[in-house]
């Protein structure tokens, strides 16, 4: 089966986010996959920021495309992969004017969004469509179906439907409902969309052209990261304002889990550790711990229970929750290990905790792969409060680093992390700890109920070892995505 992966970024060329860590691992597994479960021939299209020109490997420009009157090259190139057997090829859409800015993929470097975003993803959506059209750039190879991902593809099933009449079959998946790619309703004929279809049953919304609508209308099948956002996205509370559509397409929607690329995120073989460790060899984590302490300028204490938060700082991720609850943690003689940027009022409270109390709480703003992976790995617990959750990856990184999780009761959330409580404890199945509801005393309540266990080593012992134990790799969520794919060339 030959797929085409449609995205706007893929770890580890750009990365803002869990959408680049699905792009990285999703289409490795599926190429993985054995020949008895289906064989699966996959390309990614995306963007050719600065940053994937620089580490795409072996690239090549194969041809020059006129795309909505941008004059763009597409460049083919390898994902790097330490494998070079199973490196994934990779379609880069290349116009310097578009995409070679200081900045992120998204907004500049102030975090405001760039003002031509519509046509930015407008081409990429544009050309993953004609990627899969008689009149393709690609001479040999003609997917069966295309996999878009969020709203920068979106508009990529509407251009395959109303322009260029494609046979081949399309699934859009989403990551996050609360990113719509809405834009003023000019851009509907600047985009080459026929203005027939700005209407409800069409992509417009609310007066605006909403790439995340289009893609929810025209693609065959829908799919999204947890069984439990499928169905909360198909209720007023989670489905922002697309509720209704959703309903109206719920058989064709799927949920599936987010896995883990178990390379990356390991710590049996984590290159950014100082010590790895493992389930049967966990004590390397106290010399994790030891050292993320020691970097950051905390007490070197390992009596103290050590809280990790890595996140976009945003109204979703619930974190706007801690500071009320900190000063009674700090003075309890917790500590905080906080890396994330976003909201600014956020940064500056946990920048200030941070001054007053240098050895208890440390804060690191920007985007840190490296100490993102320590703080994973050296925390004792990781807090991920969120409103509401697609799927969530840094839980299950926690589960994989014995580092349970305390999480709201939401989307992925829900799916992945078990309680801990007399009877799954017994079962051997807590993994976390879940807060009841999205609150600062119900956070509070929760946190203090994980840090009693943490004292019980026995106990915590065994809630870090069902972590570790889970299955939250990509193979098997492959073989569901395989699944996927085959109901779509058969049923639509
Ligand atoms: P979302 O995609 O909503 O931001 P996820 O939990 O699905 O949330 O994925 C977030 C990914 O981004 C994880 O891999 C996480 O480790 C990473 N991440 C978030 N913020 C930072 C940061 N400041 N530095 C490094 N990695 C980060």
């Amino acid at each position: 089966m030959r797929v085409l992966f449609a995205t706007s970024e893929a770890y580890p060329l750009i990365k803002t986010g869990g959408l680049a860590d699905v792009s990285g691992a999703l289409p490795k597994a599926l190429s993985q996959l054995k020949a008895t479960d289906g064989a699966v021939d996959i390309k990614i299209v995306m963007p050719a920021y600065s940053a994937v020109l620089a580490k795409l490997k072996h690239a090549k420009t194969i041809t020059d495309i006129q795309v909505l009157g941008e004059a763009c090259s597409l460049i083919v190139g390898k994902m790097p992969d330490e494998n070079t057997e199973r490196e994934i090829e990779v379609i880069a859409i290349k116009n310097a004017a578009l995409y070679e800015r200081a900045g992120g993929p998204y907004s500049d470097e102030h975090g405001v969004d760039w003002l031509d975003n519509a046509l930015r993803f407008g081409v990429l959506s544009r050309v993953a469509s004609l990627l899969c059209s008689q009149h393709s750039p690609l001479q040999n190879w003609q997917p069966d179906l295309i996999q878009c991902n969020d709203w920068q593809t979106g508009l990529a099933p509407a251009y395959m439907k109303l322009i260029d009449n494609s046979n081949v079959k399309s699934i859009f998946s989403i990551h996050n409902l609360a990113f719509q790619g809405c834009f003023d309703a000019s851009w509907v004929e600047k985009l080459g969309l026929p203005e027939a279809h700005f209407d409800i049953n069409g992509f417009e919304y609310f007066d605006q052209l909403s790439f995340l609508k289009a893609g929810l209308f025209y693609a065959d099948q829908l799919c999204t990261v947890s069984p439990n956002y499928a169905h909360e996205i198909q209720t007023e509370k989670f489905g922002f304002g697309l509720q209704g559509l959703l309903k109206t397409r719920s058989k064709e929607l799927t949920g599936i889990l987010n896995g883990i690329d178990t390379e990356e995120w390991n710590p049996g073989t984590d290159v950014h550790l100082p010590k790895n460790y493992s389930d049967a060899r966990i004590t390397g984590k106290k010399a994790v711990k030891h050292a993320l302490q020691q970097q950051l300028g905390l007490q070197i204490n390992a009596d103290a229970p050590l809280l990790g938060v890595v996140s976009r700082l945003t109204h979703q991720k619930g974190l706007d929750l801690l500071p009320e609850i900190m000063p009674k943690l700090i003075k309890n003689g917790c500590q905080f290990a906080i890396l994330g940027s976003g909201d600014k009022v956020l940064e500056a409270q946990f920048n200030d905790f941070a001054e007053r109390y240098p050895t208890q709480v440390s804060m690191s703003t920007g985007y840190h792969e490296h100490l993102s992976h320590n703080i994973m790995a050296g925390s004792d617990m990781f807090i991920m409060p969120s409103r509401f959750e697609p799927c969530g990856l840094n839980q299950l990184y926690g589960l994989a680093y014995g580092t349970p999780p305390v999480v709201s009761l939401t989307g992925g959330l829900a799916d992945s992390v078990c309680d801990t409580n007399e009877l799954s404890l017994k079962n051997n199945l807590a993994t976390g700890f879940v807060v009841k509801n999205v609150s600062a005393t119900s956070l509070l309540v929760t946190i203090e109920r994980a840090i009693d266990l943490w004292k019980n080593k026995k106990t915590w012992r065994q809630i870090q070892k069902n972590g570790m134990q889970a299955n939250i790799g990509w193979n098997s969520r492959a073989v569901d995505y395989l699944a996927l794919y085959e109901k779509t060339l058969t049923e639509n």
